[in-house]
């Protein structure tokens, strides 16, 4: 069943590493963004993208991020549940909101509930106030800790973010923020090693040499935390995400699968499952623009055969069950594809990086550490 997005643009401030749609502004925007959203989910309705019936199809998951979507006040929010919920039908079983530790209130947490939501991302990023303010957060480690506890007691879902391998962190403060917070209990934990692309400040010092990321610091992090997690019951489901059993992120799943979803809101991404991606202009203005002239969406970007392989390939590996190499050879236009593919994996599986274990290929070892050399290793050339 397709999963549905919804992107809120706004933030308290803007993270100097962030590459999200997203911007620091005034209450006045939210009543914008929320018209025009209503909008967009009703011109969905009526002139559907790609080749999936949005229109008719019952959505699995529901997810609310950002940007901060726990900036918002209560009536917005609740109008902009209803706006979605009213345009397409949504399954109640995993509805996900993205919130900062200064928006968790006992307050926020009971209207959040109300309106349906059954779990809370939260974005903790570091436990070290110094680390904290160099990367720009507007919290710090005890307004974590305290919203942690907050949605730990509420009876919601609940996942924290960490981030890794950032500027002055060293590998022992990152696993002592980890160990901590899995000594909370929270069952679902997912972590990122910092990234530098896009336009954002972060990567602007990384051009001119003054920021980078170290390795070794990296893959200590990276392995380290995978063992952290797993001594304390979270297994590794998906490349950075790790949960108890029964606490995996259903929405995420979908876009790692492959199946169909659909986003709303400025630089929100959809996918009809079979050949078409397709998303909204990052710019506010562009994205209202877009919507106000009937045309949701309008970025495309079809796929070809060999495109669905490759992605089907790089998305298969991310997950920790791996993929069919025949379901996913399928797709490819080059003979013989399944035995190609298995030639091509057949020296990282000597080499411990990959292994096929019940018919499934997928990552083991320090192959984690190698995604991004491992996958186009098992395209077809050029
Ligand atoms: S709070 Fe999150 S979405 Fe907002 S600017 Fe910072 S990293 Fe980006």
């Amino acid at each position: 069943m397709p999963a549905l997005y919804v992107h809120v643009p706004f933030c308290a401030s803007v993270c100097p590493y962030c590459d999200f749609a997203t911007m620091a502004a005034p209450p006045r925007l939210h009543g914008e963004w929320l018209s025009t959203l209503r909008r967009e989910a009703l011109a969905w309705r009526e002139r559907p993208v790609g080749e999936f019936d949005w229109g008719k199809s019952r959505f699995d998951t529901l997810y609310f991020g950002g940007g901060t979507p726990s900036i918002l006040d209560g009536p917005v929010l609740a109008d902009a549940v209803e706006a979605v919920r009213g345009a397409f039908e949504v399954d109640s079983v995993e509805a996900t909101i993205e919130a900062n530790p200064d928006d968790v209130s006992p307050e926020r947490i009971a209207l959040w509930k109300e309106l349906g939501f059954t779990r809370v991302s939260l974005g903790v990023q570091s436990l070290d106030d110094r680390t904290l303010r160099a990367i720009g957060r507007v919290h710090d480690r005890a307004r974590a800790l305290s919203a942690l506890s907050l949605l730990l007691d509420s009876g919601l879902s609940v996942t924290a973010d960490l981030m890794f391998a950032l500027p002055g962190q060293s590998a022992a403060e990152f696993l002592s923020g980890l160990r901590e917070l899995l000594a909370t209990g929270v069952p679902h934990l997912s972590f990122y090693g910092l990234g530098l692309e896009g336009k954002t400040l972060f990567a602007q010092r990384a051009a001119r040499g003054e920021l980078g990321v170290d390795e070794e610091i990296y893959a200590e992090c990276y392995s380290r935390g995978v063992e952290l997690c797993a001594e304390a019951g979270l297994a590794r489901y998906e490349l950075s995400n790790f949960a108890r059993p029964g606490f995996e992120s259903r929405h995420n799943r979908a876009y790692w699968r492959g199946e169909p979803y659909l986003g709303l809101g400025p630089g929100a991404h959809g996918y009809d499952g079979r050949s078409l991606r397709f998303s909204n202009p990052k710019s506010f203005p562009a994205w209202r623009a877009a919507v106000l002239a009937g045309e949701p969406a309008p970025e495309r970007d079809p796929l070809g055969p060999l495109e669905r392989f490759e992605e089907a390939v790089w998305l298969g590996l991310r997950l920790a069950e791996g993929f069919e190499p025949e379901t996913v050879a399928a797709l490819s236009p080059e003979p013989n594809a399944a035995a190609r593919l298995m030639e091509r994996a057949g020296p990282w599986i000597a080499r411990g990086a990959l292994e096929r274990v019940g018919g499934r290929l997928r990552l083991r070892g320090d192959g984690w550490l190698l995604l991004d050399e491992i996958a186009p290793a098992l395209f077809p050339e050029n």
